[in-house]
Order: structure tokens, then sequence, then C-alpha cells
């Protein structure tokens, strides 16, 4: 039998989860799914200091939406560290690991003489061979790996071909502080070992920690997992990536209106491909991803392509799906409340009625919570400057024709509201968009909308002959103003 593969995202909660955390996460899930594995989530929350509860929280909650599920418990490494004592007990017995009582003074002048002679490795080894009986009174050790001090070390890693270090240039590294806590680099290893850790997919920050860790496996005498060390996401411009290129927290990108689905897919391409195809529904990245295909160089985040992906997940949903993203999201965005505070099954049926025509032109739930303002604004209603211009003396006048052109028809349908408005304006002898524009502009607010027949179907017949009137209205009070 083979083995199952088990796969973990293990962020530190010290922060939100970015979009380099959130990549990380979702290759993780989709190597897992499509090998009928697992994968696990830890919280590697040893850093007392800054590890917070809203991090934890952000982090689930980013991954929840992001659709990224888990298998079993969240493992929080911190309630861990007796079994990390545990795994460095065994090393002292075995000889794999020791106690260092070197002072800060001693550390520091290793520290220097290493520099002077050009060397990595800092640490002169002075305690690794040396009696405990002639350490100094009252010092707690700290306890070091004994590392080999010839040979090499490697990983063949799935990304990035095999790695070969020096052991001759890597210290003995401390698996236990003199306080008795574990060092982040013994807890990864012992946790990725005893949740069967299979395949280590992670940032390539953390390559050159994958050598140290190697050498914990083989002091334990266990097998290290398969590490894929995937190049970081950089700006546009190939430099280090900062906020303004988009180095912000998920729930930054649910806030700005993308929908999980496209998220997906545009993480999914950051860095990895499958010859030139772009869209990938779920199902499709699952059977398609594979480490080798993830590329050597970094990848740049590049907010238009994310923004066309997002009009394309927004249009290819239908209404009912759509609605409900909709309502999911106004709780996250600055734009959501008003809806939130007006949804009705009445109103639900409006906007049912008026997504098809916004959806083609939003790029994303925001542009569509704004474009969808008409349906679900009070009268009477706020005209934005481009339309306030169109409504003139003479367009208002227009309207109040409108009103009584409009008063006599049922059913209110797009067709019958059609129809009377261009018989409206033939007998007036106006072009249609004479009549048309103001109409638009009186009933949306607006002088981009959908098709104004549907507009005047979706509102229903009572609110556009109030909006109307309200806008023709407004054309007496002016006109008897200036008189
Ligand atoms: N906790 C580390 C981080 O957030 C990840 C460690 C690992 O994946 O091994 O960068």
């Amino acid at each position: 039998m083979t083995e199952t593969v088990v796969t973990r995202f293990a962020p530190s909660p010290t922060g939100f989860l970015h979009i380099g955390g959130a990549r990380t996460a979702l290759f993780n899930w989709l190597y897992a799914r499509a090998r009928g594995g697992k994968m696990l989530l830890r919280v590697e929350d040893t850093d007392r200091e800054r590890s917070t509860d809203a991090a934890i929280d952000a982090i689930l909650d980013g991954l929840a939406w992001l659709g990224l599920t888990w298998d079993g418990d969240t493992v929080y490494q911190f309630s861990r560290a007796a079994r990390h004592r545990e795994a460095v007990e065994q090393l002292l017995a075995t000889g794999g690991a020791y106690r260092c009582y070197a002072s800060q003074a001693e550390l520091d002048a290793m520290r220097e003489k290493a520099k002077a002679e050009g060397r990595t490795r800092l640490y002169d080894g002075m305690w690794r061979d040396r009696d405990r009986a002639t350490a100094p009174a009252g010092v707690k050790p700290v306890i070091r790996l004994k590392a080999p001090l010839t040979g090499e070390t490697a990983i063949d890693d799935q990304v990035q071909g095999r790695v070969v270090w020096q052991n001759e240039n890597l210290d003995d590294l401390v698996l236990l502080r003199s306080d008795g806590t574990p060092t982040y680099m013994l807890a990864v290893v012992v946790d990725d070992h005893d949740m069967g850790v299979t395949h280590v997919i992670r940032g390539d920050d953390h390559l050159t920690n994958a050598a140290r860790q190697k050498q914990i496996y083989e002091a334990l005498g266990w097998t290290a997992p398969v590490f894929a060390h995937i190049p970081l996401i950089h700006g546009p411009d190939g430099s280090k990536m900062s906020k303004r290129h988009g180095a912000l927290g998920v729930d930054a990108y649910r806030a700005m209106g993308y929908l999980p689905a496209a998220m997906r897919n545009y993480l999914v391409r950051l860095g990895w491909s499958h010859g030139d195809q772009e869209i990938f529904s779920t199902d499709e990245m699952v059977s398609a991803f594979d480490l080798p295909q993830i590329g050597r160089s970094p990848a740049r985040f590049d907010f238009a392509k994310l923004e066309s992906l997002n009009a394309h997940y927004i249009r290819q949903l239908d209404e009912t799906a759509l609605l409900a993203e909709i309502e999911g999201v106004l709780p996250h965005v600055a734009q959501g409340a008003e809806l939130a505070g007006k949804l009705t099954p009445a109103l639900r049926q409006k906007l049912l009625a008026a997504l098809p025509g916004l959806k083609d032109r939003a790029k994303t739930l925001v542009d569509l919570i704004e474009q969808a303002r008409f349906v679900y604004a009070d009268r009477p209603i706020a005209l934005d400057e481009k339309a306030k211009a169109l409504l003139t003396a003479e367009a208002r006048k227009t309207l109040a024709g409108l009103v009584a052109a409009l008063a006599p028809v049922e059913p209110w349908t797009a067709e019958a509201t059609e129809a009377a408005v261009r018989s409206f304006a033939e007998e007036r002898s106006i072009k249609l968009g004479a009549v048309a524009q103001p109409l638009r502009a009186a009933l949306t607010g607006r002088t981009t909308s959908p098709g104004i027949f549907d507009v005047l179907a979706t509102l229903g017949k009572e609110e556009c002959l109030g909006r109307l009137q309200d806008q023709a209205g407004l054309a007496a009070v002016t006109s008897d103003a200036r008189a």
C-alpha cells in the first residue's frame, strides 16, 4: 500500500492570513486533495510575545472563507512543549545532543572569531564533548544538537531540486533554551513527525531551515518528509511585495469584493502553471495540481489579473448564487450596511431581477452593491453629478409627460413600458434617447445602468412613477424660483 499523503499548513499567528500564506495553504490543500490525503493545520504559537488570539481567528476565518478545510483538530504547537522536551531527552540519551554552558561573553567571542576567519559556523563546539562535571555552578545550560562536523546535508526538493549544504558550515543549533523552552526548529520537526506529515510545502524563506530540520530528523532516527519550497510572491515590478502591491490579509480581499473562487483561481496560478490554462474550477485544479510545475522564480502579483478573474466568476454565477455571495459579504464591506439593513424578501426578488443586467459590468461584489444601489435606494433618490446635469428643466418636463404616459400601463412589464415610452417619444417627435436618458437618470440617479426597460420592470410601477414624480416635481420648484 502506498503511504497516505499528509500535508500541513503551519501559520504563525502573529498577523493576518496574508496572500502568500493563503497560497501556501491552497497548495497544501490541493496536493492532499488530489491524492486522497489529508491536510492538517498547526498553529505555530510558540512565540508567546507575538502570537495573538485575534490573529488565530483571522487565519481560521480566512481559510474558511477560501474554502480550505483541514482534517482533524487544529494542533497548537505551544501545547506540545512537553513532547518537544521529551524528544530532546531522547537525543541526550543517545548522544545526539549535549548541554552547552557557554556564557554570553564566550559566545560573543566565538562569533567575532568566526567572522574574522570568514566562517559561517559560529559555535566552536566547546561543550560538545566536555564533561558536565566541569560545568560552571549555577548556570542553566541550553541543549544543542550534536550536528555532524563533516559531510553534507541534502534534500531533494520538489521545486528547488537537490539542495546541498556542507555540514562544516552548519552550527550545532540550540534545541532547548536555558529556560527549557523548545526552539522553533525543534518544534517543527517533532510536530511534523508526530502528525505523520509526508510533504512539507512552504515558502522558500524556509529553505535554509530545511537543512537544520533534516539534521534533527537524522539525529532522532526519523525519516524526513518530502520538501517543496515555493518561491515567494513579489510585487508587479519584481521587488519585494508591499502593501501597495497587495500584501494584504485575505480579509482585505473579501472586503474589496473578491469571490473566494476567483481568489483560489488567482492564487493557484501564482507560481504554478498547467499549460496555458488560466481558468480552473476547484475540481480542475485539484486534478491538475502537482509540485514539479511550480516555477523556480518568484511569481509576480498582478491586481489587474485578479480583477479580470473576479469579473469572470461574477459573470459565471447564476443570480441566486450571486445574491448569496453579495449577502455574505455585506457585513465585511463598508458599502454593505445600507443594503444589509433593508433586505426583505421583496427586495431580494428585485435584486434577483436586476442582477442579469448588472453582473456583466462588475469587477467586484463591491461594484455590484454600488451599481445595484438604484434597486434599494430610498426616494427621493440621490443623483450623481452627471445625472443632475442631464436633468435640465426641459428634461424634467419630459419626465412629467412620461408619468402620464406610463400611469395606465398594465401589466407593468419591460415590453409594455417600452411600447409606452416609444409611442410617447414618437408622438412628441423626440428621439428615444432624449427620453430614455432622463428616465434613466430619474430612476437610477446615474447615466449608466442596465437596460432601461428592465430597470422599469425591476423597480415596479409604483416606485417608478414615484421616482419620476420626485424629479418632475423638482422642475416646478426650480422654474418657480427662477421666475
Ligand atoms: N510557521 C512558519 C511560518 O508561518 C511556517 C513553518 C513551516 O511551514 O515549516 O512562516
